[in-house]
């Protein structure tokens, strides 16, 4: 299974706040769309950075609702591990399970396609079960 398979099921939109937004309107963005991690990009198609829910309650735990005002720029992680449409999902699920992120975002020639999480890859990973399970089940049934 590839990154693009996923893609072609949950579709390319990617929720994104430019450097300058304040964590207070990350908050927003995370909320209303009901997610973990927001890209961070000037334009919607390059990538400065990534910020998560984790960020936040880790900077708000160690300066204070001060940090509402702040730019998301401060407490993003500007250095993004990210992947491409041909990559392989296990190969994915394994950097995140070793670097401990729960989400990496497509890009293909430079830009922006899409966003896979670790809930993403946990259901590629159920379905290919369920597929096999049910090849093997009618190759039993079939045997005569
Ligand atoms: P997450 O598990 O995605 O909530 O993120 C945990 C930590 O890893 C946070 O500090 C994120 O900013 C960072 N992070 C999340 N995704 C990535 C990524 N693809 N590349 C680098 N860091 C990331």
């Amino acid at each position: 299974m590839r990154i693009r398979d996923i893609l072609r099921t949950k579709g390319d939109a990617v929720a994104t706040v430019r450097p300058e937004a304040t964590v207070r309107q990350l908050l927003s963005v995370l909320a209303e769309h009901n997610i973990g991690a927001v890209v961070v990009s000037p334009d919607g198609a390059s990538i400065a950075g990534i910020a998560s829910e984790r960020d936040v309650v880790r900077a708000l735990h160690e300066r204070g609702a001060a940090l509402l005002d702040r730019p998301v720029s401060d407490i993003m992680t500007a250095e993004v591990r990210n992947c491409g449409p041909a990559d392989k999902v296990e190969d994915l699920r394994r950097a995140m399970t070793e670097h401990r992120f729960r989400h990496v975002p497509v890009v293909e020639d430079g830009r922006l396609v899409g966003i896979v999480s670790i809930g993403d890859v946990v259901k590629s990973a159920i379905d290919e079960l369920e597929s096999d399970r049910e090849h093997l089940v009618d190759y039993i049934q079939r045997a005569p």
